[in-house]
């Protein structure tokens, strides 16, 4: 069965074929597989809007395969849950990693914001062969360091501690994420529908 992920951050596709490549019957392709694939602007107001656009414009390609799309982010619980669907963008349209992170820890530095609770979300919309869509949603709960640590992962994994540990998503690394992350839960979910269509 072949599956298409609708992204292309690196780092979210390292983090779904660890867990998908395990599986032998899935063959993993992404858009940068698709040699013709212009991005959609991602336009849409809520993670869902956002996850779809991505779902579609690969399925618009590939109408035979199981594609999905995922929106994801960091929300903020005392910056009024920013990033949000801006995270990607936070610090500017083409803004690295790293200069997201800055513009995060500095925001809360100058708005004195304590506690500092935060959680990733992620939809994602798998469009089927048959034309059915399917959302799922993983929620990550913890808190922002006030300084970066750690080497592992990509976006704000070097400032975000979960819930019940003493180290960022970065010192912890990939093997923890595919068992607890926003990704990994509606990923699971996924997976569990599939076995229940006996895919
Ligand atoms: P998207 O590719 O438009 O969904 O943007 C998601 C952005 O949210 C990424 O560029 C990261 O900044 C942030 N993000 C989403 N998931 C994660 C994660 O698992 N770790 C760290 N940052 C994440």
């Amino acid at each position: 069965m072949e599956l298409w992920i609708a992204t292309g951050n690196k780092g979210k596709l390292e983090e779904y074929k660890l867990t998908l490549n395990k599986i032998p019957s899935l063959a993993v392709f992404s858009q940068a597989d698709l040699p013709s694939f212009t991005p959609r602007p991602e336009d849409g107001t809520t993670f869902l809007e956002n996850a779809r656009i991505k779902a579609k414009s690969v399925k618009a390609l590939k109408s035979a395969a199981y594609v999905l799309g995922e929106d994801a982010g960091l929300e903020v619980e005392g910056l009024g849950n920013l990033p949000g669907i801006h995270s990607a963008r936070y610090a500017g349209p083409h803004a690295r990693d790293s200069e997201n992170v800055a513009k995060l820890l500095k925001m809360m530095q100058i708005r004195n914001i304590n506690p500092r609770t935060a959680q990733f979300k992620c939809v994602t919309v798998v469009l089927t062969p048959d034309n059915e869509e399917w959302i799922f949603e993983g929620v990550m709960k913890g808190t922002i360091s006030t300084k970066v640590s750690g080497l592992m992962g990509f976006g704000y994994d070097p400032v975000f501690i979960p819930e019940g540990e003493t180290k960022t998503l970065a010192e912890l690394g990939p093997g923890y994420k595919i068992q607890k992350s926003h990704r990994a839960q509606a990923l699971s979910q996924f997976l569990t529908q599939l076995n229940k269509k006996g895919l």
